[in-house]
């Protein structure tokens, strides 16, 4: 029988998981159809060198329907999932939507920025989970550094030159550092833009930073970026964004033109839009052998699922790129012995600890215990994941761009006319009407 396996979400999960099954299924014993708003997958641990120009944006993802060549990809969203009558249902990005039948669900739907209710956020703040939001945080931050250059307004100066980063983890700890990096670098082409004139802020509400790497390695990571002149405020809570002045729960008030949130994420809405069992965090409650907790022919893993971690008794495990991966392959080999009426496996995995970049030739790593800071850090940070980006293409083409890099200061232009490409044509195409002094009148 000619199974039908919908897989919802392209990402660490989506993609690994149809990758493994287009190369166990037999002829004619399954079809695969993946579905994901993006054409792409992203791999998120590349995204804060992206966003500091190490990595060119486009080397960062995974063009889908190149690597999977025996799946359907559809672009679009799933918006319900009916699993009882084993329908989901499909809104593409235009037109109608429509209802996929399908015999095996692989939720792989990942998760979005949490946030909390605090005013202005979501008028000012950014996230850093997306290409999209790296290109852009790229394009602002040096943007920023031309306004300051250009105006004598110490008031804009002072605004312009204030970067805001919210929550301490892996994301928010990789972005600033290397986004500051960055600046500092890019700085020396701007006369009237030094180092010291920036503010670049970390506000974190627990007592430590990056949480991934221990806490002597969180220590280490701390103590760096202060002798950087990162301001990174523990214990601490934005507590207000509006018109872009932040207020901080120690009492701190500043205006700053770039906010980013990167404090934890929570599973992407559309588990909840449905009939799939969740815990009280909102994620779907998964088993050992990554089925769906009471269901036949559904399967999930990754950020929005609550898998239990055999490893430690009575916890889960947690969101990141590690388990997703590995989750992945036991998910895939799990769903063909289900097609062909075999024993499920298990998923156990120890955490092996991580690494984390924080600008050129520096990094922090912990894995399996070993303990590594600065340029080894770094070296092993860049080897691990050039190892796990998926294909051999995005392999070389990371490769070819740290190599070229090696060879040629990094580019420090801000394309930030990318993001508002009709802009110009629009003011073309409006009527002007000039007055005797060629002043634009209306
Ligand atoms: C900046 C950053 C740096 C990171 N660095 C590290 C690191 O160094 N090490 C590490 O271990 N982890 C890291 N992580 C975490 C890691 O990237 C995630 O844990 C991992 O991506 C989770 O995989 P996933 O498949 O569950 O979700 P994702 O990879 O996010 O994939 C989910 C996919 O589902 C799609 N989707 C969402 N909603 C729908 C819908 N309704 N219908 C269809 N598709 C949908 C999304 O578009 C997305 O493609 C980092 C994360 C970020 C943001």
């Amino acid at each position: 029988m000619n199974s039908r396996i919908l897989v919802v979400g392209g990402g660490y999960v989506g993609l690994y998981t149809a990758l493994r099954l287009q190369r166990k299924l037999r002829k004619g014993e399954a079809t695969i159809t993946v579905v994901d708003p993006n054409s792409y997958m992203t791999y998120q641990p590349f995204l804060p060198e992206a966003a500091a120009g190490n990595l060119s944006p486009r080397h960062v993802v995974v063009p889908l329907r190149r690597v999977l060549d025996k799946a359907e990809i559809l672009n679009g969203r799933i918006v319900r999932v009916d699993h009882a009558n084993r329908t989901a249902e499909f809104q593409p990005e235009i037109g109608p939507g429509r209802e996929l039948s399908y015999d095996v669900l692989v939720m792989a739907a990942g998760s979005v920025s949490r946030t909390l209710p605090v005013p202005g956020l979501a008028e000012h703040g950014i996230g850093f989970k997306t290409v999209g939001e790296a290109i852009h945080l790229r394009n602002h931050v040096l943007q920023q550094l031309a306004i300051a250059d250009s105006s004598q307004s110490e008031e804009v100066r002072r605004k312009a030159l204030s970067f805001v980063f919210v929550g301490a983890g892996f994301a928010g700890v990789e972005a600033i550092a290397e986004l500051e990096d960055m600046a500092r670098d890019a700085s020396k082409l701007y006369r009237n833009v030094r180092p010291e004139d920036m503010r670049w802020m970390l506000v974190e509400a627990s007592d430590r930073i990056l949480p991934e790497v221990g806490p002597e390695m969180g220590r280490w990571t701390l103590g760096q970026l202060r002798g950087r002149g990162v301001d990174i405020r523990l214990n601490t809570r934005l507590e207000s964004a509006e018109g872009q002045r932040i207020k901080l729960s120690d009492g701190t008030m500043f205006d700053s033109a770039t906010l980013v949130w990167t404090a934890g994420v929570k599973p992407s809405p559309v588990v909840g839009a449905g009939d799939l069992p969740l815990d009280e965090r909102g994620r779907i409650k998964a088993t050992e052998y990554l089925t769906i907790d009471g269901l036949t022919g559904a399967f999930t893993a990754g950020d929005n699922a609550a898998v239990p971690d055999l490893t430690e008794p009575g916890a889960f495990c947690a969101p990141n790129a590690q388990h997703a991966v590995r989750q992945s392959k036991v998910l895939a080999g799990n769903v063909v012995a289900s097609l062909r009426g075999r024993p499920l496996k298990p998923y156990r995995h120890s955490y092996a600890g991580s690494v984390a970049g924080l600008g050129l030739h520096l990094g922090v790593a912990n894995v399996y215990g070993f303990k590594a800071k600065g340029l080894l850090a770094w070296f092993l940070h860049r080897t691990y994941h050039l190892s796990r980006v998926p294909t051999l293409n995005r392999k070389v083409r990371v490769m070819a761009d740290w190599t070229l890099a090696l060879f040629f200061r990094r580019e420090f232009i801000a394309l930030g006319g990318l993001e508002r490409p009709r802009e110009e044509f629009e003011a073309a195409t409006r009527p002007q009407v000039y007055d005797g002094r060629l002043r634009k009148v209306g």
